[in-house]
């Protein structure tokens, strides 16, 4: 009998054990909020999601090439002299490069700033975006080219024309006849 009430009491002093947690906890300052409706203040300078602006973005790859899980994938195409547009980067100096494609898949970036650290431009920094869950995995490739599929096709176009043409040019000057040839001295 005496071990029976034992047992009861051992029983009934866990339980007042686990309520006194849970009694401390309802009348404490709470520690969490309910996301996300409500939010915690993101840090100015964090480091989340990464944005290109591709007004100042040159092309120079160096952002891919430092880049430790090969996430950044950038595609260019060479500014032709006979390029109607004109080729002015955000702060004005001249561009050479076309940025037709600038893709990076957030599913890799561990977030370094490698990219940030290295762009000679300023053209990708971090922003304090956390919010970017996606059902897929393309979902979290994002494209931050300024190019239409249409102005890609049509820089294509004109670099290759142009390149035929300057081949065309050297191997007219190849084949020109030198001076010796032509028996003038
Ligand atoms: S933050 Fe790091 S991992 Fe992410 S894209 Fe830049 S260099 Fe790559
Ligand atoms: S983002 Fe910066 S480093 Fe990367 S290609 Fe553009 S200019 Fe170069």
């Amino acid at each position: 009998m005496i071990d029976y009430f034992k047992s009861v009491w051992a029983w009934f002093h866990t339980i007042l054990i686990g309520m006194k947690i849970t009694f401390t906890h309802l009348f404490s300052k709470k520690v969490t909020i309910q996301y996300p409706n409500e939010r915690y203040p993101i840090p100015h300078n964090a480091k989340n999601r990464l944005q290109l602006y591709p007004d100042l973005c040159n092309g120079c790859m160096q952002c891919a090439r430092v880049c430790p899980v090969q996430c950044i994938d950038v595609e260019t195409i060479r500014v032709v002299p006979t390029d109607p547009d004109k080729p002015v980067m955000g702060d004005g100096t001249q561009r050479k490069l076309w940025v037709s494609v600038y893709d990076i898949d957030f599913a890799k970036c561990c977030f370094c700033g490698l990219c940030t650290t290295v762009c000679p431009t300023e053209a990708i920094k971090h922003t304090t975006d956390f919010e970017y869950s996606s059902y897929t995995r393309e979902g979290l490739i994002y494209h931050f080219s300024a190019m239409s599929s249409e102005q890609v096709e049509q820089k294509k176009k004109l670099f290759e024309e142009w390149s035929a043409k300057e081949k065309a040019a050297k191997a007219g000057k190849v084949a020109e006849p030198s001076s010796v040839e032509k028996g003038e001295n």
